[in-house]
């Protein structure tokens, strides 16, 4: 696991904590995993891993924390195709999310030009839009240049 946010963790673990929610060892297990990762997990990886070292763990427990989590806004949903959706810690901020379908990293970036659409949508549809969600799902550039090597074998 790389640890490149060590205190992302303690930061989740406080904000649980401070909303009442009771800190057992399959709990912090599993907010270790989703502040650890850079892939999407569905609740079925994170029971996977936690199930290494809780093997008491049960999966109504995972959704029971990734619930909560995501009440808390820290972790967001990310959508697959092959899985109905798994979840990945939330970004900072207004910030939309960029899949690799190769590896499964994501990535988030800033900005996006959606004034102009979103207004163009808006009229057309009557509707007031406040807010949206904005994924995009390609290649890494670490993945294109493996898939590079292969074909130059
Ligand atoms: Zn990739
Ligand atoms: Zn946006």
């Amino acid at each position: 696991m790389k640890d490149k946010t060590p205190r992302l963790s303690n930061k989740w673990l406080s904000q649980l904590k401070s909303s009442g929610y009771k800190l057992t060892g399959p709990r912090c297990c599993v907010v270790e995993i989703l502040t650890h990762t850079e892939k999407a997990l569905s609740a079925m990886d994170i029971f996977n891993q936690a199930h290494e070292r809780y093997p008491s763990i049960g999966l109504v427990s995972i959704y029971r924390t990734l619930d909560k989590l995501e009440m808390l806004g820290l972790i967001q949903r990310v959508h697959q195709k092959e899985k109905c959706h798994a979840y990945i810690a939330a970004p900072n901020g207004h910030e939309h999310l960029l899949v690799c379908r190769s590896c499964g990293k994501i990535s988030y970036f800033k900005g996006d030009d959606l004034h102009t659409l979103v207004h163009g949508v808006e009229e057309k549809s009557g509707y007031q839009v406040s807010e949206h969600w904005l994924q995009l799902i390609g290649v890494c550039q670490e993945c294109q240049n493996t898939n590079m090597h292969i074909v130059l074998g």
